[in-house]
């Protein structure tokens, strides 16, 4: 059914989530009516606490694992838990979230003929044998593994959003999203980000798997919602995949002596056993991203960890 008003219907799936609650409160701000839907297994209404009494903004508790009948212009399917102790905490769901829930997104937005955009990820290029990783490179998963109900999960929705929009004409857009960071991140999800500075702020010693020179990129959330914006605007047939990430490469030693820096802290370094198929480099291309929406991250690594410590401070540690 078509809105009567020219206020746009936006459906954030995993909207009560980290980066759902950020991608809520930008489409609040530019005028669109935001219809947040999440089933709270790792996101939770204190993330979305502050958007409830905007009359624009709607939450719903729903699995996307089950259809949903709504009526809305455009869908950003974000949900699925993101970090390896919580996808890992039970993989079979965490395969039906992608499987089964793009499914029924791209149903619905079959059905209502909506623009849709799938949040992948750099996971699905595996523990890459291409350093940095361009979006034509075809990834090095190991199917069987304790990662692959992620990386797989999400590699298959990547294929169905392609074959929805060869087979049914789907408007769609599929971004490979990179290691963000930024407030409202978990804080025991176990993610190195935030494990790092609560650490740190405890004054406990600093956790580096491994002999800490495997590297990461890390995105600050501002910078990773505006490409999502950015590249759910670009024309209809421009349908990715795109990489979105910060291209800036930090060894894990380099994060961990950073993080001590920025927060003062008297924290050591201990070194623990390097978890099952962990990539050892990562970094992504973001060429595409520039030349087609001249997107790149603004904000740097240092910056955007104050930032984050200031907000775990402020959370954890007052
Ligand atoms: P998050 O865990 O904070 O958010 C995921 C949200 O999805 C949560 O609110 C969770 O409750 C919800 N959810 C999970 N299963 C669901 C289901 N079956 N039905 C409805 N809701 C469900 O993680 P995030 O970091 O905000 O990640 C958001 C998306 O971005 C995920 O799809 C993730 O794979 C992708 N991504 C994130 C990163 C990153 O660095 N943060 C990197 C690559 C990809
Ligand atoms: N679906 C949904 N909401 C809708 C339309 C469809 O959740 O508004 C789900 C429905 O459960 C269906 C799935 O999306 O199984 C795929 O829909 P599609 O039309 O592609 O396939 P079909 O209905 O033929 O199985
Ligand atoms: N890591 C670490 N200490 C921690 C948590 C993670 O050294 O306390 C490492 C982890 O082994 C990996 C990197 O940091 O090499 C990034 O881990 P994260 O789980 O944040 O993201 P992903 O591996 O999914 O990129």
């Amino acid at each position: 059914m078509p809105a009567l008003t020219n206020r746009k219907r936006v459906l954030v799936t995993g909207g009560a989530g980290f980066l759902g609650s950020h991608l809520c409160e930008r489409l609040l701000a530019a005028g669109n009516d935001v219809l947040c839907v999440d089933n709270f297994f790792t996101g939770s209404r204190d993330n979305v606490l502050h958007l409830l009494d905007n009359p624009h903004f709607e939450l719903m508790r729903h699995d996307v694992t089950f259809p949903l009948y709504v009526e809305v212009d455009e869908i950003y399917n974000l949900a699925c838990p993101a970090s390896p102790i919580h996808y890992q905490h039970d993989p079979v769901q965490t395969t039906k979230t992608s499987v089964h829930g793009a499914i029924n997104m791209l149903g619905l937005a079959k059905r209502v003929g909506a623009r849709i955009m799938q949040a992948s990820t750099s996971e699905v290029y595996g523990d890459p044998a291409v350093h940095p990783q361009p979006e034509e490179y075809w990834g090095n998963v190991n199917t069987i593994g304790p990662r692959a109900c992620y990386d797989e999960g999400k590699r298959c929705a990547e294929t169905l959003f392609f074959d929805y929009h060869r087979q049914h004409k789907l408007d769609i857009k599929v971004i490979r999203i990179f290691n963000t960071y930024g407030p409202r991140m978990h804080p025991n999800d176990g993610r190195v980000v935030s494990n790092f500075i609560i650490q740190a702020l405890k004054g406990e010693p600093i956790t580096i798997y491994g002999n800490g020179q495997q590297t990461r990129s890390f995105c600050y959330v501002d910078d990773l919602i505006e490409g999502f914006l950015r590249f759910m605007d670009t024309p209809a047939g421009v349908t990715g995949p795109i990489n979105l990430g910060n291209p800036g490469e930090f060894t894990m030693l380099e994060l961990a002596e950073k993080v001590i820096r920025l927060t003062r802290s008297a924290s050591t370094i201990e070194h623990m056993p390097l978890p099952q198929d962990d990539p050892k480099q990562r970094r992504p291309d973001i060429a595409k991203a520039r030349a087609m929406m001249q997107w790149e991250p603004a904000v740097p690594l240092d910056e955007g960890l104050d930032r984050t410590i200031a907000y775990f401070r402020g959370r954890f540690f007052s």
